[in-house]
């Protein structure tokens, strides 16, 4: 790591620039800058004690588990988090191959291994793959929405559930398959409520949902850790730049502030942190999740945002999805065994759910994958999105060890079955500086919000421009919710700054 203080010897005049925030679209922002000499003036205030944000890797079970970013989403030329962990060698030799790259998934989560029931009885193989034929093939067709003016319903949710019940209607099974099948789509609505974060696929706008884009390649993680590639990032970095456990209160802007030690100048913009220390700045990129910024709307900003940034900010939808691992001293599982799906065979998509929180919560868990990779021990990684998943949070390690052994021995049909070990999860909406997982697409949005978000102010042309530049997943609108579209929000960001200050400078594009 070199030092800044060289870096900032002589550089009165050169703009200072803050970056709230050190997860992956904040560290890249930084690397970015850092490396143009027209900002040696540089810091990233980060509210926690430790950089990656969202992607945070820690060491358990004798092994590595992802509590937030799982896999490169995509991985392939046109993903940027793919190429910066192939250079930094942090992913595995199949995962690089040409093979691999080239594979199209259409974003769509792989068949399960293993499909338990409820009733303790597995659900036949056939089944469940003409029911994730169906699924999918509806979630493909939703593309056909993308920029028209009239769609026939508002979400997604209704969309595939309109579909859903038309076609259940010429099923011409008996009424106990036809239940399984609704059943079966109700795990699958379950997995989609992960993938895009949210409560529900009511929630999620149907006309902009194929606005999002899959990169082609199969899906990949990294053997070391997702963390690894920040850390990569961070030792880039001049070793001063980052300030750890400096959370930001306010970001005044349009002012004139002044320094004590720096005198007479004036600057745009004033930073407070929540201890009381003030940084003056000229340009300040915001990459806090979506999460904080509704929590904090109404404070953060002073003078507030604009109506329009605001309004986009309370519309756009950010929802929690969360891990639970299992650790288990004997496998009861198949060796070859990725995935296990759990479906209740009492619940249909086509049905409200009534019963309260307490009762049900783990019924909204899709199942597990197993985890390779672990010497001595086995790890299942489960997987529970929305309001049960924020439910989930309150309970205790043991509340949920016990209702997940009790799941696991109803749907095994076991009942002698070794309860896990221990049990580790994620809380992402309890976490202060996040407050839930990743952001959607709402009804009574659009990817316009998505840019409206990315708008750096002021907009009037004022004397002070870029005063404050926004960055991070939710301000990405191909790419939102992932860490490639975090990545390139933070070098748009960058860009936009070195552009304003070097006009003359050969940016390096939107890629590497
Ligand atoms: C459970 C889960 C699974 C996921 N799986 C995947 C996946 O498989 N693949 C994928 O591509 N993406 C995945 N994602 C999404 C991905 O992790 C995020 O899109 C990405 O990491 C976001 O990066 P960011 O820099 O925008 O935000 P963050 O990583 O959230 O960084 C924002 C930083 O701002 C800091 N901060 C907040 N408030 C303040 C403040 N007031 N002052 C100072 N600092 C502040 C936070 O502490 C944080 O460090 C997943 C996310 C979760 C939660």
């Amino acid at each position: 790591m070199e030092s800044s203080e060289g870096r900032a010897e002589g550089s009165g005049r050169a703009p200072r620039v803050l970056v709230v925030g050190g997860g992956i679209a904040g560290l890249g922002a930084a690397q970015r800058l850092c490396r143009h000499p027209a900002f040696p003036q540089l810091r990233v205030l980060e509210a926690t004690a430790r950089a990656g944000g969202r992607i945070r890797s820690e060491r358990c079970f004798g092994g590595v588990v992802e509590l937030g970013a799982h896999w490169i989403h995509g991985p392939s030329q046109g993903n940027p988090v793919f190429q910066l962990a192939a250079k930094y060698q942090l992913l595995r030799e199949k995962d690089l191959s040409e093979e691999n790259q080239l594979t199209e998934t259409g974003g769509h989560v792989g068949l399960p291994s293993v499909s338990y029931g409820s009733s303790g009885v597995s659900v036949s193989r056939e089944l469940v793959v003409e029911m994730a034929s169906l699924f999918y093939g509806l979630i493909d067709q939703t593309r056909e929405f993308l920029h028209m003016a009239d769609a026939p319903v508002p979400s997604v949710g209704e969309y595939l559930k309109k579909e859903i019940r038309q076609r259940a209607a010429s099923w011409p099974e008996d009424e106990e398959t036809r239940k399984l099948k609704l059943a079966v789509l109700n795990s699958f609505f379950n997995v989609e409520c992960c993938v895009s974060g949210t409560h529900s696929m009511d929630l999620v706008a149907l006309v902009p949902f194929g606005e999002y884009t899959v990169l082609p390649g199969l899906d990949c993680t990294f053997p070391g850790g997702y963390q690894g590639l920040t850390n990569h990032i961070m030792a880039s970095l001049p070793e001063d730049v980052i300030v750890f456990n400096k959370p930001v209160k306010t970001v005044h802007w349009n002012g004139s502030f002044k320094e004590a030690s720096s005198l007479g100048e004036t600057f745009p913009v004033l930073v407070e942190c929540e201890d009381g220390a003030c940084f003056p700045a000229h340009h300040v990129i915001v990459t806090v999740p979506l999460g904080f910024l509704k929590e904090h709307l109404d404070t953060f900003f002073e003078p507030p945002l604009p109506t329009e940034k605001a309004e986009a900010i309370r519309k756009m939808g950010f929802g929690t999805n969360n891990k639970i691992f299992l650790e288990f001293e004997e496998p009861f599982w198949e060796p070859d065994c990725q995935y296990i799906q759990v479906v209740w065979e009492d619940t249909s998509p086509l049905e409200d759910v009534t019963s309260e929180l307490r009762h049900i919560w783990f019924k909204k868990l899709i199942g597990f994958l197993v985890l390779p990779s672990f010497e001595s021990v086995h790890v299942l990684c489960g997987f529970i999105a929305g309001l049960e998943s924020e439910f989930m949070e309150s309970l205790s390690d043991e509340d949920v060890l016990l209702s997940l052994t009790q799941v696991l021995r109803r749907v095994t049909g076991n009942a002698q079955l070794p309860a896990p070990r221990s049990v580790l999860r994620s809380r992402w909406h309890s976490a202060p500086y996040t407050r839930g997982s990743y952001s959607y697409v709402a009804v009574g949005s659009t990817g316009d919000d998505i840019d409206q978000l990315a708008q750096p102010l002021p907009t009037d042309g004022a004397e002070a421009q870029l005063q404050i530049l926004f960055a991070g997943e939710a301000t990405h609108r191909t790419f939102y919710s992932t860490t490639h579209g975090a990545l390139l929000s933070g070098w748009r960001e960058a860009d936009r700054l070195i552009a304003l200050r070097d006009p003359q400078a050969q940016l390096p594009g939107p890629w590497l």
